[in-house]
């Protein structure tokens, strides 16, 4: 960090600003040149979060240079990290596919579409037992029975569960039926929630929030990690933008940032990203062609009946042939050695 001072601070003013910085441990370095006075801190700038060195008498501004996450950064951990979720391992170059309905519905409905995703290769099956709806009357998920059916569907089809967990009083229930914790974008700063599941001993999936900077993610990531927990998947699915057409803005520049700021791994959410299921399958493509870990899709055996999200549930025959087109894909990425990133 750097504490630009006004051009007429006084030395005492700087003295004061260095004291603040001694006293917390840190190291301070005064630069002056002709037109300004600059403080250079040296360490951990966390020492000094409470500190309100801006409005301190003759100081300028303060610029943060280094960033504020740490375990998450890449600097931290120069190689990408692989994520082991009951034996299958995200991060490690070949795409990983969760792919289920919105919600668990209903027995019949999970069983079906787990059968679905299973026979066209996807690893995990998604469903929301506890599903945070924008309005208080929408459908608001069958909770633990819901969690029962989906360690049901584990057991007839072997693929991996994740699932949402939205309170911190879920996460014990959450914990016993699941093999990963999805914290959805409405959650992803709901900090006491964070350094819950980072005390929950199983991977977690966090979704980048409604309106989140890539920054504020990899902070939440920070939260769940600094907790105890390094076994964090990032998911990029959609942002709030201008834009109408979609229901939310894909960012699939995140995946560049995300790959060159950190070392965690990111999949892509195609569904909640575009809200269409048109636009489901271009978007997962150009995911994986972008470097993606893996991708998240909602698929439903049935999706003009679904009870959420129905307009981006992909049928199973539209799911089939994305899935076929991703794999082949991802070979003819490998084949010809094309990688996405320069980290
Ligand atoms: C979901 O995956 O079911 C979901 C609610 O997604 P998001 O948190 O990204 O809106
Ligand atoms: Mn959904």
């Amino acid at each position: 960090m750097v504490i630009i001072m006004n051009p007429d601070a006084t030395a005492a003013e700087i003295k004061s600003v260095i004291e603040v910085i001694t006293a917390a441990g840190l190291e301070a370095k005064v630069m002056e040149g002709s037109q300004q006075k600059i403080v250079g801190v040296i360490g951990d700038k966390t020492k000094v979060a409470d500190v309100a060195i801006d409005v301190m008498p003759g100081v300028e501004k303060s610029v943060a240079i280094s960033k504020s996450f740490k375990l998450a950064s890449r600097e931290f951990h120069p190689q990408n990290s692989v994520v082991d979720v009951a034996g299958i391992k995200i991060g490690d170059g070949t795409p990983v596919v969760m792919a289920g309905p919105c919600a668990v519905e209903s027995k019949e409905q999970l069983f079906e579409a787990a059968d679905i995703v299973k026979a066209a290769g996807a690893q995990f099956l998604r469903g929301g037992a506890y599903k945070p709806r924008t309005s208080p009357y929408s459908f608001q998920g069958l909770e633990e029975e819901g969690l029962k059916y989906l360690a049901e569907a584990r057991e007839r089809t072997g693929l991996r569960v994740v699932t949402e967990v939205t309170t911190v009083e879920a996460i014990e229930s959450v914990v016993k039926y699941a093999d990963m914790l999805q914290v959805g974008a409405r959650n992803m700063q709901n900090f006491g929630l964070l350094k819950e599941v980072g005390k929950c001993g199983k991977p977690v999936l966090l979704k980048r929030g409604l309106a989140a900077t890539i920054d504020e993610w990899l902070n939440a990531a920070e939260y769940i990690m600094n907790a105890g927990n390094p076994n964090v998947v990032l998911c990029e699915r959609g942002i709030r933008t201008y834009e109408t057409y979609t229901r939310n803005t894909l960012d699939l520049s995140a995946v560049a940032a995300v790959k060159h700021l950190s070392h965690l791994p990111i999949i892509v959410d195609p569904s909640h990203g575009t809200g269409k299921w048109r636009m489901v399958k271009p978007m997962a493509f150009a995911a994986i062609a972008a470097g993606a870990d893996g991708l998240m899709m909602e698929v439903h055996p049935n999706p003009a009946k679904a009870l959420s999200d129905g307009p981006q549930s992909l049928t199973p025959e539209n799911y089939q042939e994305v899935m076929a087109g991703i794999y082949k894909l991802s070979q003819f990425m490998k084949q010809e050695n094309i990688t996405s990133m320069d980290i």
